[in-house]
This record gives structure tokens, C-alpha cells and sequence, in this order.
């Protein structure tokens, strides 16, 4: 059964330095997700992008008390451009933590048969934590590539890690090892 990439929130907004909600860990590990993605590439396998793409009063931005971020149409809510989409990517917009809710990232993975879900990008114990719960309850196998993702405090990426292979049942696996 097929396999896909996920980048799940490597936005302006959350990458660059210039970024209303930058998440420093980013930087080390972009050149890694990068490789992921030339790698899923040559592997024949699809390369999902899940993006937050807020409305400008978001309830997120209240609610949760983050600053407001990858408001839909903006900069900050592009993809950079190390990891630029091709035009045949998909690319799921989402408005809260799981790339599942409100989306159609189960159908995306249905029509390419993809059974395996791999993780990379940013936040761990965010996106990253709440998008694999929901893939591992619809029955998708995950990974998580552990150097390809970031963590915005070190103690929450180590739980959120842990969390994931114990608790959601998730294979962590590392991109120096493949
Ligand atoms: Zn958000």
C-alpha cells in the first residue's frame, strides 16, 4: 500500500525570520524536510502539503491566544520557498491543529491509495501531534520522521514524540537513517 509525505506547516509565518509565529527549531530542520521531499519524489510517492490558512479573526487567534498567523492569501500563509508546491501537489488548508478537521486530506490520501502517512515540519506537540492522532484513529500507519520535525519548547517535542510512538502506536524514524 501506498505511502505519502506530509509537510504539514512549513509556512512564512512559522519558518522565516520575518514570521509573525516563528518557530526557531525550523531552520535546522528545513534542509531535512527538504530531503524528504526529493526523496517521497523519487520514490513515486504523493507529496502532501497541510497548511494553516486562517481567516483574519480567526477564532484560533482568540481562543488559543496565538498571534494571528497564516492568514489565508498573505505571505505569511505560503508555503517557503525551499519547499515550493508543484503544481500537481496537493496542498490541504486547515484551520485548526489537525490536518483531518475540516478537510479533505482523507479523500486526497484515499484517491492515491496512500495507507502510510510520514510526518515532517512543525509544531511537534501541535499540528504534527494532532494530525498523526487523527491518522492513527482512521487507521493510516504513521511515521514520524523525528530530525524533520520542530518542537517550539525541547520538553513538549520530547513528550509529543513519545506521546506518538506509545500512545498512537506511530514509528519514529530518522532521516540520517533511513
Ligand atoms: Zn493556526
Amino acid at each position: 500500500m501506498g505511502r505519502a509525505l506530509l509537510v504539514i506547516d512549513m509556512l512564512n509565518d512559522f519558518v522565516d525570520e520575518k514570521g509573525s509565529l516563528r518557530v526557531p527549531d525550523t531552520e535546522a530542520v528545513l534542509p531535512r524536510v527538504v530531503q524528504e521531499v526529493a526523496d517521497a519524489r523519487a520514490r513515486g510517492e504523493a507529496v502532501v502539503y497541510v497548511c494553516d490558512a486562517h481567516q483574519p479573526d480567526d477564532p484560533e487567534f482568540s481562543r488559543m491566544g496565538w498571534p494571528p498567523h497564516a492568514v489565508r492569501g498573505t505571505w505569511g500563509a505560503r508555503v517557503v520557498e525551499a519547499l515550493e508546491p508543484r503544481p500537481l501537489d496537493p496542498v490541504v488548508e486547515k484551520t485548526t491543529y489537525s490536518g483531518f478537521h475540516g478537510s479533505d486530506l482523507d479523500r486526497v490520501l484515499r484517491e492515491r491509495e496512500a495507507r502510510t502517512v510520514r510526518l515532517v515540519g512543525c509544531v511537534t506537540n501541535i499540528c504534527v501531534l494532532y494530525t498523526a492522532a487523527d491518522a492513527a484513529m482512521r487507521g493510516y500507519e504513521v511515521e514520524v520522521v523525528r530530525d524533520a520535525v520542530a518542537g517550539l519548547d525541547p520538553g513538549d517535542h520530547a513528550f509529543a514524540l513519545r506521546q506518538m510512538e506509545r500512545v498512537l502506536g506511530a514509528r519514529l524514524v530518522d532521516r540520517q537513517a533511513p
